[in-house]
This record gives structure tokens, C-alpha cells and sequence, in this order.
């Protein structure tokens, strides 16, 4: 299957990159391709220009700073899982980012293609929601942040306009007492997620909860938040028992998804399984 006709420009900073995307009107950004190329093939999209962003320097590579990580957007899903820094700070993103896909889609896959494709079943935003990161954009008018509970919107839809590139990642440090952890039930055929679950959990010195979020992909049309479930986490005791009972309610609220892989019910089981795991690897972490 070929793609159709399309003209190619390769700019050398971002700045270029936006120009040419106002120029264009039904211009499309090119990072890795591992979303936009087979979708072209099929025709289901079909950009008259594409802005191929991969030569712009700087985009690329992970950065500590003083309060968290910096990710670009042209960091690889492999560069992402091979990060000392992201283990050792967002446990969470290092464990999505080696659980997509296959080898050749780590290694050319993006973490900014993979947020700006926003598939429904895609392993980033529900790290992105649970560890509240921030998107940097650029765009004609300059530069915006835009938080991820804004971020997702609904099917392959999200907070960037057609003339914005998103350029970096960012996400804070965690509080002292904190633990994250990212799992999911993979399609067996293409590794997306059928559900996959972020939790993040901040304790006291005591044991309490005092910060909990909870990140759902694959389930619904777009990743949410299992508000329920956070609220069900406000516990002076973070035990077995509390984490069952906040887990149950992980499926609260979701408009979910049936569809040939998944009934809506045995997503919401699934839904409710994959939370009880990703809280109980995040408390013993946080421990
Ligand atoms: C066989 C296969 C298995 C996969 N399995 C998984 C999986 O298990 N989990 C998972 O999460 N994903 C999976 N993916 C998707 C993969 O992660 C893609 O790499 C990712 O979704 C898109 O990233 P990309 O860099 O390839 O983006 P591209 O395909 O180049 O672009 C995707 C979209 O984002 C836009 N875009 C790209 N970069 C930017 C930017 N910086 N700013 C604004 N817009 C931008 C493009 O215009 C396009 O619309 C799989 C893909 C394949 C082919």
C-alpha cells in the first residue's frame, strides 16, 4: 500500500517548523511515523505536506533539572526505557515506555508522536495523567504549557492546534514518600494497552495517604482519571484491604469501550484488576 502524493520539508528549528504548518493548511508533522505512516498507507490519512521534524536539534534526550525530568519530544520510547534518570525518578514512565510495541517501534516510536496521535490505547497518557505532567507547545503565537488533565480529549484528540509543535515533556520530581508504577493487559498481536493503569501515592510519615492519582488508557475513548478511586485512597492506612476497596471503584464513571478485542465488561474487570496492581507496586514503593 503506498501513501498518496505529499510534499516533504525537513526544517532545522522549530520556529521553521511552525511557519511552515501555518503556511500549509493540510500540512501534518512527521516524528517517528509510527502512528502517521501506516495510517497514510491505509489512507485513512492523507496530508498534502509533511514537516518532518527529526533533524530539528534539541528535541531529543532526557534532562534533569531541578524539579524533575525535561523529556523531548523526539526522545524515543527506547531512549525512555533505557533512562537511568526516569527509573530512578518516574519508575512508572520507564515501565510504559519498555512495554510498547515491539523493538523497531521503541526504537523509532516517539513520546511526542505518541501523545499527539493520542490513540485511546496508547501506554503515555496514563503516566502523563498520573504523574501531572505538563506539554510544552509552540505554536504562531509562542509558547504555552498545557497540564495533562487537559491534555486528552477525546478519540485521537487532543489540547495541540494544527500549527503547534509539541516540544518537550515535563514532569515534576515526587514528594518524599512517594511511589508510582505503571501496568497494563497488552494486545497480544500489537501490544497496545486493552486497559493500562498509572498510580502515583505520596504517604506521611505515618503511613497516610496524602496525595493519590490514578491514570486509565485503553478503556474508554481517551485516558482519564479514576477519580473514585483517588478519592477511595484518602486513607490513614494504605493496606490490602483499602487498596481492594479503592480499586473496585476504578471503573467508576468511565465511558468504556466494546469493541472486538474487549466487552465494556470485562474492560471494567479489567479496569479494576490492572488499578489494584499498579496501587499496590506504587505504595510498596513509596514505602
Ligand atoms: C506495530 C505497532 C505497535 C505499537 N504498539 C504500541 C503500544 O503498545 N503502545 C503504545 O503506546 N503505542 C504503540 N504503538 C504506537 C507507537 O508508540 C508510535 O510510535 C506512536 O504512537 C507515535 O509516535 P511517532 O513518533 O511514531 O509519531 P508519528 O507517527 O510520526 O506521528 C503521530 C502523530 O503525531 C503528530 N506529531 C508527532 N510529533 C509531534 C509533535 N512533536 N508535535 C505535534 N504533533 C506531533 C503527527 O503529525 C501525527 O499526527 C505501536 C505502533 C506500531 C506500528
Amino acid at each position: 500500500m503506498f501513501p498518496s502524493k505529499f510534499e516533504y520539508y525537513a526544517p532545522a528549528s522549530v520556529k521553521e517548523a511552525v511557519a511552515l504548518l501555518s503556511k500549509n493548511k493540510d500540512a501534518k508533522i512527521l516524528a517517528g511515523g509510527h502512528s502517521l505512516l501506516p495510517a497514510m498507507k491505509i489512507r485513512l490519512a492523507n496530508p498534502a505536506v509533511l514537516v518532518d521534524i527529526g533533524k530539528i536539534a534539541n528535541l531529543s534526550g532526557v534532562r534533569v533539572g531541578g524539579d524533575g525530568l525535561t523529556i523531548g519530544a523526539l526522545t524515543t520510547h527506547a531512549m525512555i526505557a533505557a533512562s537511568k534518570d526516569v527509573a530512578a525518578q518516574c519508575a512508572a514512565l520507564a515501565e510504559a515506555a519498555a512495554m510498547i510495541g515491539d523493538l523497531q517501534v521503541r526504537n523509532r516510536g516517539t513520546i511526542g508522536g505518541s501523545l499527539s496521535h493520542a490513540d485511546p490505547a496508547a501506554d503515555y497518557p496514563a503516566v502523563m495523567l498520573a504523574l501531572s505532567a505538563e506539554m510544552k507547545a509552540v505554536g504562531p503565537k509562542g509558547e504555552r504549557t498545557i497540564k495533562a488533565d487537559d491534555f486528552f480529549q477525546s478519540l485521537l484528540t487532543m489540547a495541540l492546534g494544527p500549527e503547534e509543535v509539541l516540544t518537550e515533556v515535563r514532569i515534576a520530581a515526587l514528594p518524599p514518600h512517594s511511589g508510582c508504577a505503571y501496568v497494563k493487559f497488552p494486545n497480544p498481536a500489537s501490544h497496545y494497552a486493552m486497559v493500562g493503569v498509572c498510580a502515583m501515592v505520596t504517604l506521611d510519615n505515618k503511613g497516610a495517604v496524602t496525595q493519590a492519582r490514578v491514570g486509565i488508557t485503553g478503556a474508554g475513548d481517551h485516558a482519564t482519571r479514576a477519580t473514585a478511586t483517588e478519592a477511595a485512597l484518602q486513607v490513614k492506612k494504605l493496606d490490602d484491604a483499602a487498596i481492594a476497596m479503592a480499586a473496585e471503584k476504578a471503573a467508576d464513571g468511565l465511558d468504556l469501550l466494546s469493541d472486538i478485542h474487549a466487552s465494556a465488561e470485562y474492560r471494567a474487570h479489567l479496569v479494576q484488576v490492572y488499578a489494584g496492581r499498579a496501587i499496590r507496586a506504587a505504595a510498596a514503593r513509596a514505602k
